[in-house]
């Protein structure tokens, strides 16, 4: 069931964002060669907390952290651990806050020190497609014009589109219908109404689109061992325009 937002409650999902882009802001400028994931999952835990909000990834599903941390071919759901960043490197960091009841949701991928300009292109187009998806999520269109957006773009690089995983509503849970995949399937494919709140978050991988999770249950990894970017923003919709609620300057 897709549930509405009142404006209320999207100025509440606001806040949270707020916070959100505040913590995101702060982590990216501290990546660099030497820093472990283990490093920024401490300071996003005391940061988040400090600002009154909860990590709401921490315990959910049981998992270990308030970041998922994904290095080079990890595309998502990386556990944050000791090893230090070494230049060359790619990092997605996705990181999703509970604040006054409210959820916002949100990923980044960048580069550690300097990575190859095969690397920094990937980076690019995924941002590029997420933008691509987010001009797509207008009131009237449907969840199949975003996720074609985002498809084309990316595939038409020949870069590979991961498929099981998704976007999804998000706002008064982290995780809520309707999915959103990257690419067009044949599974449901709502009309965007105003009131809408999404996540959009186009997983890209520099080779094939195969994935498979390593034995920590967790870590989703390329196939092919290709390394793999992720943008996501978390979106209201309303009637006369989208509104990116976790866009920042960084
Ligand atoms: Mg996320
Ligand atoms: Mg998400």
């Amino acid at each position: 069931m897709i549930r509405l937002k009142t404006p209320q409650q999207i100025s509440a999902i606001r806040e949270a964002s707020q916070l959100l882009i505040t913590v995101l802001e702060e982590l990216e400028r501290m990546v660099e060669p030497g820093i472990s994931t283990l490093d920024l999952d401490q300071y996003a835990y005391k940061r988040i907390t400090a600002l009154g909000a909860r990590p709401a990834f921490l315990g959910y599903m049981d998992f270990p952290a308030s970041l998922c941390t994904s290095v080079d071919s990890a595309v998502i759901h990386g556990i944050p651990n000791k090893q230090r960043l070494r230049s060359g490197q790619v990092l997605s960091v996705d990181c999703g806050v509970e604040y006054r009841g409210y959820f916002s949701d949100s990923a980044f991928s960048v580069p550690v020190g300097s990575v190859s300009t095969e690397v920094e292109q990937l980076l690019r187009v995924t941002r590029e497609s997420l933008l691509l998806g987010i001009e797509a999520a207008r009131a009237g269109n449907r969840i199949n014009d975003i996720s074609r957006a985002v498809f084309h773009h990316t595939h038409s690089c020949g870069y590979g589109v991961v498929r099981p995983y998704c976007g999804h509503g998000v706002g008064l849970e982290i995780h809520e219908d309707p999915q959103v995949p990257n690419y067009v399937g044949r599974g449901p494919n709502p009309r965007l109404k105003p009131g809408m709140v999404l996540a959009i978050e186009p997983m890209i991988n520099l080779g094939g689109d195969d994935v498979r999770v390593l034995d920590d249950d967790w870590t989703v990894v390329t196939a092919d061992g290709s390394v793999s970017a992720h943008f996501e923003h978390t979106v209201a919709i309303m009637a006369e325009r989208t509104e990116i609620l976790t866009a920042r300057e960084v």
